[in-house]
């Protein structure tokens, strides 16, 4: 940790005592339960159903659509999302949101609520250890005017008690049946899971501004770690979301393992979510292309502008006219019925493959660019020998 900054001695009773507190009761309980009744197949099925429950109520809920604005949801998913969010106990959205939207406005900053400039305990779990002044609460006027965020804001520690504590145990209890089962749901959905969603959140602040990559800007120390991101339900692609937070995916490609962007993704077929925001193709793999280009470059920008500046224009050119052929054979598709069978499989088949044409442009203009980056590569390699 950089000798400027020291640790506030305020330290927060109330969450420090949860937050040092609930590891060792969820620890104790355990082994106490796991003595008493063993395990079977309910114990994880509970464990899973309200990880999963309160965890997306974080990340797709409290993340994504709350601090973010990505999309809109219909109310009875932002009820949802204000139930089990309480249960996750990581405050209520609107306090959450704008520590997160402080978060982004000063990334890495003294104004950042979890800068890991201030070390990797901080980011992790320090600051919500430690008060600093008054609480701030700003930039969530909209949250704010919002009834259900508002009633939840209001009854924070009730609901989370209520959908994160009690719900579990009664789950158990209708489930399995006497101490067996209440103690069961209590133990596994309600005390080991809220360990589990705590720190797998806090490691986003943590670890995924400390280790992995960062393919789309280094302005701050957001990383991408695809392996973080599959217990985290995609958040694990931190770059990518520092770049571009009006996404609603964090995984942009459709193989990223973004359990979110899913969950938001099928709600959109049900109605209930709509208006769901993706930036552009061209826009995130040129702003790759640059990154990659700058890293690679160290000194020879000027040597290797020209070629890079062919790459990117005929990627552009190649994503626009992509975009403008598919338009036209959307256009084309309305008039399929007033075609005769064998005139609309021509109409088809030329569509096709002007579609295709511009897929293999844009390919082109991918491989032309693997190929500076190896006439980079090999540039580098002969000045280092002949230092
Ligand atoms: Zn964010
Ligand atoms: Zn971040």
């Amino acid at each position: 940790m950089s000798e400027h900054i020291a640790y506030p001695s305020n330290i927060n009773i109330v969450n420090s005592a949860f937050l040092i507190g609930m590891p060792i009761l969820a620890l104790t309980s355990l082994v106490y339960y796991s003595i008493n009744f063993g395990i079977g197949w309910f114990e994880p099925v509970i464990f899973i159903g309200f990880y999963l429950a309160s965890g997306l109520s974080i990340t797709a809920g409290y993340h994504r659509l709350f601090s973010h604005r990505t999309h809109k949801a219909a109310w009875p998913l932002k009820l949802f999302y204000a139930l089990f969010g309480a249960a996750a106990f990581q405050n209520s959205a609107i306090k959450w949101c704008s520590d997160h939207r402080r978060h982004h406005l000063k990334t890495d900053k003294e104004e950042d609520p979890y800068s890991v400039t201030r070390g990797f305990f901080w980011a992790h779990i320090g600051w919500v250890m430690v008060d600093e002044g008054e609480e701030i609460v700003e930039h969530v006027e909209d949250l704010q005017a919002d009834r259900i965020l508002a009633w939840q804001d209001r009854n924070i520690f009730l609901i989370g008690f209520l959908t994160g504590i009690l719900l579990p145990a009664l789950v158990g209890f209708a489930w399995i049946g006497g101490l067996h089962g209440f103690l069961g749901g209590l133990v596994y959905g309600g005390f080991v899971r809220v360990v589990v969603v705590h720190h797998a959140t806090f490691l986003i602040n943590s670890a995924a501004h400390t280790w992995g990559t960062q393919p789309y800007s280094t302005e701050n120390t957001s990383r991408d770690s695809p392996m973080l991101s599959f217990f985290t339900f995609g958040e694990g692609y931190h770059n990518f979301h520092h770049t571009f937070q009006a996404d609603y995916r964090n995984g942009h490609k459709w193989y990223h393992w973004d359990p979110s962007k899913w969950l938001i993704k099928s709600a959109s077929w049900f109605g209930l979510t709509k208006d769901l925001h993706k930036i552009p193709a061209k826009v995130i793999e040129s702003r790759r292309m640059k990154r990659t280009f700058e890293k690679k470059a160290k000194g020879t920008e000027s040597q290797f502008q020209e070629r890079f500046v062919d790459c990117m224009n005929q990627l552009r050119s190649g994503f626009n006219e992509l975009i403008q052929r598919r338009k036209e054979y959307g256009i084309a598709k309305q008039t399929k019925k007033s075609q005769t069978k064998n005139d609309w499989k021509t109409i088809k088949q030329g569509h096709k493959i002007r579609i295709r044409e511009s897929k293999t442009r844009i390919a082109q203009a991918r491989t032309d660019f693997k190929m500076l980056v190896l006439s980079m590569n090999l540039d580098a390699t002969n000045k280092a020998a002949l230092a």
